[in-house]
């Protein structure tokens, strides 16, 4: 696919959780779920992995986690309308239908996830899908609704929310990071791919977890998030 620089407007902003937001923007881009973008904002280029799938047109949506930094102030003062330097696609953290998926989201991480699940269930695409998305508090899920709604829609996905700090929190759902044990209960991960996303950290703890279990290289594919 070929990498062209947009001046998009931003046609909505909408708030996920207390510190995350989505952004959309209208531009018609070719592009696979899981890639992103580099956006410009306040004088300066961050990459972002596109939150929507390709099969909505006329625009993407990006969603991020608001750090008070003076870049996300400038998106977060943006008004609709006002014109963006969006420059893409970029990357190969791409969704390869032909084996069971299992997808490690680690809090924001759940962004080029969230647009290779909304594709896979709008194409019907027969791949199973397997999302262990873990986070801090259960306030800080993103896209909770929206994934049991695709849940609903998509026979051949499961999604297992886990909270590595419930204390103080209303939950009766898993709790710690994702472990062995989690991984061992998806009934096809012997046979699957492994996708993982999230803060560097993150990622190379679960890199570490999968090859420890015996998994080979050529299995895990992985989006490093910089700068959390
Ligand atoms: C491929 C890719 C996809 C991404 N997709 C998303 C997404 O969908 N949603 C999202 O919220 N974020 C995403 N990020 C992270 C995003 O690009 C920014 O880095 C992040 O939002 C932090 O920006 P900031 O302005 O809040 O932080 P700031 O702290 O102001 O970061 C300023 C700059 O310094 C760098 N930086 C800060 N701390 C470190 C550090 N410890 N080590 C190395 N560099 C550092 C950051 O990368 C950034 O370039 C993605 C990153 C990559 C590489």
């Amino acid at each position: 696919m070929k990498i062209k620089t947009y001046q998009a407007p931003l046609l909505l902003k909408r708030k996920e959780t207390h510190d995350t937001m989505t952004f959309r923007f209208g531009i018609n881009m070719d592009f696979r779920p899981g890639q992103f973008v580099m956006l410009n904002a306040g004088g300066r280029s961050e990459a972002f992995s596109v939150c929507s799938p390709p099969t909505d047109n006329g625009y993407i949506e990006i969603s991020m986690k608001m750090t008070g930094s003076a870049y996300k102030k400038a998106l977060d003062d943006a008004k609709t309308g006002d014109k963006f330097e969006i420059k893409g696609p970029y990357g190969h953290f791409l969704l390869d239908g032909s084996k069971g998926a299992i997808m490690i989201a680690g809090g924001i991480g759940i962004t080029p996830f969230m647009s290779m699940i909304s594709y896979a269930t709008a194409k019907k695409l027969p791949t199973k899908i397997t999302l262990l998305y873990s986070n801090k508090t259960p306030e800080d899920i993103a896209f909770r609704k929206e994934f049991d709604e695709l849940q609903k829609q998509n026979k051949n996905l499961g999604v297992i929310h886990t909270i590595t700090r419930p204390e103080g929190h209303e939950w009766s759902g898993r709790t710690g990071r994702v472990d062995e044990e989690m991984i061992k209960s998806v009934p096809y991960w012997k046979g699957a791919l492994f996708y993982v996303c999230g803060p560097g950290e993150m990622v190379d703890s679960m890199t570490a977890l999968l090859q420890g279990m015996g998994i080979t290289k050529e299995r895990i594919k992985a989006e490093r998030f910089g700068g959390y």
